[in-house]
């Protein structure tokens, strides 16, 4: 076992499971056996006291080869009509496997306006925690029937990055069909090597990860590391492996080096930076010169009027807008104190004439620190890596 790994593993109490469609189809539609061997490896980390929290895909699949449909979906109106019936049938399936166990499961079904509402987010978090506390495995999926463009999660890797957040997972496990990430796309590139550890996720990183996703599946490993990226900016270790492999969850538990692990960042975000740099979708964007990209990013200050060089969009008070530099790298984001308009009338000024400008002064920042989260590692992070 690897020092890495099994340091991380030693402390792994709440896990979040995540698993793709392509791991959970064969040609006959969803693949019983697949889906019980699974669980019963869960049922058995359940057993050892490992809490377990599932995001599952299948039910486009599922619905669609019910229908004895093979070619693929065209419009959304079928796929979410083709959810509408194998998300049924991706419950019973796994309600009957849990059952042998003796382990009930509850079902949630999520849009992203779901996670957007504060409120509703706290919801879903007690909700999943009383879940978690009567030893019930909570089985998560897009509400696909009812999502459209703009309230959509785009992928359950995305959806899982949100939820490892809302439990505080100590780990996320992306079970996939592929043995983890390769240094090249291992479909074209015969000599592609599996990275078994990434300790920070670089722009070679990302630039080895493909963007197609499976006949089956929604996110390609492009998405997937999309999704380590921010859940490991929230401080939760990664393991992308392949989840057709026997006994893979178990053989991880026991610290094989399977898959791609991908470690957390040493600072971190909070659960509520997380959600506002994660969750909410940016109104505008503040330009920002490199005296308040420094206040900001390397030593955790607010964000002034006098740092502020442009402001786009049309946004309102408490809406989320992203901080980029003057290239337009995204740098933070943020809950403003003041609207678009009143921002383009003060920025570039001092504290001190905010009043004098607009009339009425309800804040010294435009962005204050607690409402600010920082997307862009600072120095002090890169050296350390
Ligand atoms: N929610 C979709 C389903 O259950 C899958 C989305 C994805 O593959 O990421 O079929």
């Amino acid at each position: 076992m690897s020092e890495t790994r099994d340091q991380i593993l030693k402390n792994v109490k709440r896990v979040l499971i995540k698993i793709g469609s392509a791991v959970l189809t064969g040609s006959e539609g969803l693949d019983r056996e697949i889906i019980q061997h699974l669980v019963d490896q869960i049922a058995a980390l359940t057993r050892k006291g490992v809490q377990i929290v599932m995001v599952t895909s299948g039910a486009i699949a599922s619905g669609k080869h019910r229908l004895g449909i093979t070619t693929p979906l065209k419009s959304i109106p079928q796929k979410q009509a083709a959810a509408a019936i194998g998300q049924g049938r991706l419950m019973r399936i796994y309600s009957n496997a849990f059952a042998k166990h003796g382990i009930y499961v509850g079902q949630i079904l999520l849009t992203m306006s779901d996670l957007t509402d504060r409120r509703r987010f706290l919801n879903i978090r007690n909700t999943l925690s009383s879940l978690m506390d009567w030893g019930v495995i909570a089985i998560i999926n897009e509400n696909d029937t009812v999502a459209i463009d703009e309230i959509k999660f785009g992928d359950n890797d995305n959806l899982a990055s949100m939820i490892a957040n809302i439990i505080e997972a100590h780990l996320v496990i992306n079970l996939t069909s592929t043995p983890g990430l390769f240094d090249r796309n291992p479909t074209t590139s015969k000599d592609a090597k599996l990275i078994p550890l990434v300790r920070e996720i670089t722009e070679e990183i990302e630039a080895a990860a493909s963007e197609e996703g499976t006949s089956v599946g929604t996110g390609g490993m492009k998405s997937k590391v999309m999704a380590a990226k921010k859940v490991t900016a929230f401080g939760i270790p990664y393991i992308i492996a392949p989840g057709k492999e026997k006994d893979v969850l178990l053989r991880i538990f026991d610290g094989n080096e399977l898959g791609t692990l991908f470690l957390p960042m040493s600072e971190h975000l909070n659960s509520r930076k997380y959600w506002i740099a994660f969750t909410l979708r940016s109104r505008g964007a503040l330009g920002i010169d490199n005296g308040a990209k420094c206040a900001i990013v390397e030593e955790g200050k607010s964000l002034l009027p006098s740092g502020i060089v442009t402001v786009e969009g049309d946004f309102v008070v408490g809406d989320p807008v992203t901080c980029i530099d003057r290239e337009g790298v995204p740098l933070a984001k943020g809950l403003v104190n003041y609207t678009a308009e009143d921002i383009r009338k003060i920025m570039g000024l001092k504290t001190s004439r905010i009043e004098q400008v607009l009339g009425h002064k309800d804040y010294d920042e435009v962005i204050h620190r607690d409402n600010l989260a920082v997307i862009r590692r600072s120095r002090k992070q890169r050296e350390k890596n």
